[in-house]
């Protein structure tokens, strides 16, 4: 299996810890589109004829663009050469079997309503005939179709637009639910057009919700923390993804600090409100299935979990990243560079084939943030890591400070461990 990943390059205006490549003015977006739909031509081969069946449109901010706009993009992704290799069957309502979506164990093994479009509804509303044939469905391995959403762009019409589409999963970055929270973030939005995106997403039948909240953030507290967390746990959504603050360089959060503009971001309030967040989650029936990453039973994200399971993905846009199994690359962050690179036909990444130390690396880093856990197997044998013992010492160090437990061969943080995720990860690391 294998994923797609489009990134949309435009914003409202920027946020102010933001460093995804984003731009704030919208002027480009037809030549984009047309850039888009021609990176993707010359991408058919990529995933090697590795059935796809996740597909994610990031940012950026996704929803500035009509949902039709991007339902003519995801139609061209489903060409059957571009790794979409089982027969069409429209009505084929019933997704196949769902795929092990994670790195090993802890695993919950539910699956995930990908029909979140409603019980008995199809999971492609408003399928359209595309130049590839009458009442051929492209994709009958796609699982998950993710549309990232920012609050202020969902509307009633919007909602009407998107369900004529095949998106079948939302995220909103909603952030906070605290006004000061979301002017310090420089957000577009209100919390309570937050509130409503979620009320009318629901309303109109879509249950497969992920929402995305910041921790740390120097106007928050504790008791506006708690209750940020009360309220995205009473809107019932399946799953919630919650990031620290970071102050990324060059941004104006970090302009902002170091003028003495703003409070610095502190240590001591994102442990103590990341701590309460695993404590508060677990209590709600949420597993902390990644460190940032909560869900309900069976409702983590695949996409997402298929990065971190090392599972090949194809990367579209500007700065957007690709993996194949044995290289990574990733396109220019540059959106006149990548116009008029994708006009004339020519690449726009720069590639990396990857050593065995750094697949490694990057399955250590990755693996151990989940609760599948770090497999020794993995690195013992698949990896020929000559220096295992060594690893496997510096392991057990670890475990005795009570950062790692180790079951049946495989590796996992403790909660204390999760607070020092990197710091193990790149320990255990070779070089
Ligand atoms: S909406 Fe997202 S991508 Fe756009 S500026 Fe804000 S954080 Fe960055």
């Amino acid at each position: 299996m294998a994923g797609i990943y489009i990134h949309i390059p435009f914003c409202k205006r920027k946020c102010h810890y933001c460093n995804f490549f984003s731009l704030a003015s919208q002027k480009l977006k037809s030549p984009f589109l047309t850039a888009l739909k021609q990176e993707i031509s010359m991408n058919r081969d990529y995933l090697g004829g590795e059935p796809v069946n996740t597909l994610y449109f990031g940012g950026g901010t996704p929803s500035l663009c009509d949902p039709a706009m991007l339902q003519e993009v995801m139609e061209m992704t489903s060409f059957p050469d571009i790794g979409n290799t089982s027969p069409p069957d429209i009505g084929n309502t019933s997704p196949p079997d769902h795929r092990n979506t994670s790195p090993p164990d802890h695993r919950n093994t539910s699956p995930p309503d990908p029909s979140p479009q409603g019980e008995g509804r199809s999971p492609v509303p408003g399928f359209k005939s595309t130049s590839q044939g009458e009442g051929r469905n492209f994709f009958p391995n796609w699982r998950e179709i993710t549309l990232e959403i920012n609050p202020d762009d969902v509307t009633k019409a919007y909602v009407v637009e998107l369900q004529k589409t095949w998106f079948n999963r939302v995220s909103i970055g909603i952030q906070s639910f605290f006004e000061e929270d979301l002017k310090y973030l420089n957000r577009t939005h209100s919390a309570e057009q937050a509130l409503r995106a979620v009320k009318l997403l629901q309303d109109a039948g879509y249950s497969n919700i992920s929402i995305d909240l910041i921790y740390g953030i120097p106007t928050s507290n504790q008791a506006r923390w708690q209750k940020n967390l009360d309220i995205a746990f009473s809107l019932d959504v399946p799953h919630i993804s919650a990031y620290a603050l970071t102050v990324e360089v060059k941004t104006p959060l970090a302009w902002m600090i170091e003028r003495q503009k703003s409070a610095p971001v502190s240590d001591e309030l994102q442990e103590q409100q990341f701590r309460w967040l695993i404590k508060e989650a677990t209590a709600n029936g949420y597993q902390q299935y990644e460190i940032s990453n909560f869900c309900k039973p069976g409702h983590h994200a695949l996409h997402n979990t298929n990065y971190w399971k090392g599972i090949p993905y194809l990367g579209l846009g500007p700065s957007a990243h690709s993996y194949n199994g044995s290289a990574r690359r990733w396109n220019i962050s540059n959106l006149s560079s990548y116009i008029d690179g994708m006009a004339k036909g020519q690449p726009v990444y720069e590639e990396e084939i990857l050593s065995s130390e750094q697949k490694y690396n990057e399955y250590v880093m990755t693996s151990l943030r989940t609760m599948w856990g770090c497999n020794l197997k993995k690195i013992s044998y698949e990896l020929q890591i000559t220096n295992y013992k060594l690893i496997m010492k510096r392991a057990a160090s670890f475990v005795q400070q009570g950062w790692l437990t180790e079951h049946g061969g495989v590796f996992f943080l403790t909660d204390e461990g999760k607070l020092f995720a990197d710091l193990i990860a790149s320990e255990l690391f070779v070089t």
